[in-house]
């Protein structure tokens, strides 16, 4: 019997999740079948509990929906705990398990994909949305040596330092008051999709520094404005697209108990 997943979002027509637990499952040998399943923006708890009375397995939370699946999940990881938010829920018997593997999905991609050591390194993270605040956890627990948060609305930093202050070195900064250079500067924010950026020096990025931007280009090659910026002041770049082959790697696992190989599914997507 072939197990059933999806991908849950509103929009998700443009998602590459499916294509890439296609190439998870071949390279594995595990029979699934994932499709995308677009949820009405009022109708996600509807969506899963359809799903799952039509024999779904577990689901993968896109945009807006992680928020909801965290209130929907009868049992949490700690990891999604600690993120509040869920990008992945297991369906067994009565239960509803909430995962949240973006977080180590990013420090996957930039530790092992790119070869960047986090250890000891001083980090700055730009924006405190959904997404950076999934990856504070998985970052702290790096060791680094000093994790700045800077996001537009300053108060937003400020609640997440707060609320991790116990994990490790962070504080939060207002845009405008960050200062020096750093190791690794990631944007978390959503200010590429506008292809916009946020309001930072040239000098944060450090000489040989390497700079990761969440978001990935759907169609093209061409980097976002974001990665031109630090390049142009000297960085290293890498976009988000290696984060979401490692976050689904991870579900995969969580799901399969198997983790598949990333490098060729992220060298496909490239091509
Ligand atoms: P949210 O809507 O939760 O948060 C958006 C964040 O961006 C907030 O901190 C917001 O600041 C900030 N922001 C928005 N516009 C601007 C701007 N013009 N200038 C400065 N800051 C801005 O979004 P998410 O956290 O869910 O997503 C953020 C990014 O991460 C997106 O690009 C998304 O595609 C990407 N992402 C990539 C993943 C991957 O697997 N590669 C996984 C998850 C997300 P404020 O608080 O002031 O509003």
């Amino acid at each position: 019997m072939t197990d059933i997943y999806a991908v849950i979002g509103n929009p998700i027509a443009h998602s590459r999740s499916p294509e890439i637990h296609a190439r998870f499952a071949a390279q594995t040998g595990q029979d699934i079948d994932y499709r995308r399943l677009l949820a009405p923006l009022d109708g996600f708890a509807q969506t899963v509990a359809a799903f799952i009375a039509a024999g779904g397995k577990g689901a993968n939370v896109t945009v807006p929906f992680k928020l909801e699946a965290f209130a929907l999940a009868t049992r949490l990881s700690a990891r999604a705990q600690a993120a509040g938010a869920v990008n992945t829920l297991k369906f067994d018997g009565d239960t509803i398990f909430g995962d949240n593997t973006d977080g180590v999905g990013l420090v996957a991609d930039i530790v092992c994909n790119a070869g960047v050591a986090l250890a000891g390194r001083r980090i700055l993270l730009l924006g405190a949305g959904g997404a950076a605040r999934g990856v504070i956890l998985p970052l702290l627990q790096q060791a680094p040596g000093e994790l700045v948060i800077a996001n537009r609305t300053a108060a937003k930093a400020v609640a997440l330092a707060q609320q991790f202050a116990a994990e490790g070195p962070i504080l939060a900064r207002d845009f405008a008051a960050v200062a020096g250079s750093f190791d690794i500067v990631i944007n978390a924010t959503a200010a590429s999709l506008s292809a916009a950026l946020p309001p930072i020096a040239p000098s944060v990025f450090g000489r040989a520094g390497f700079a990761y931007d969440m978001m990935y280009m759907m169609h093209s090659k061409e980097p976002t404005v974001f990665m031109r910026f630090a390049a142009q002041h000297g960085a290293r770049v890498r976009d988000g697209l290696g984060m979401l082959v490692e976050q689904a790697a991870e579900s995969f696992l969580l799901w399969r108990g198997v983790r598949p190989a990333t490098a060729d599914v992220l060298a496909q997507l490239r091509a």
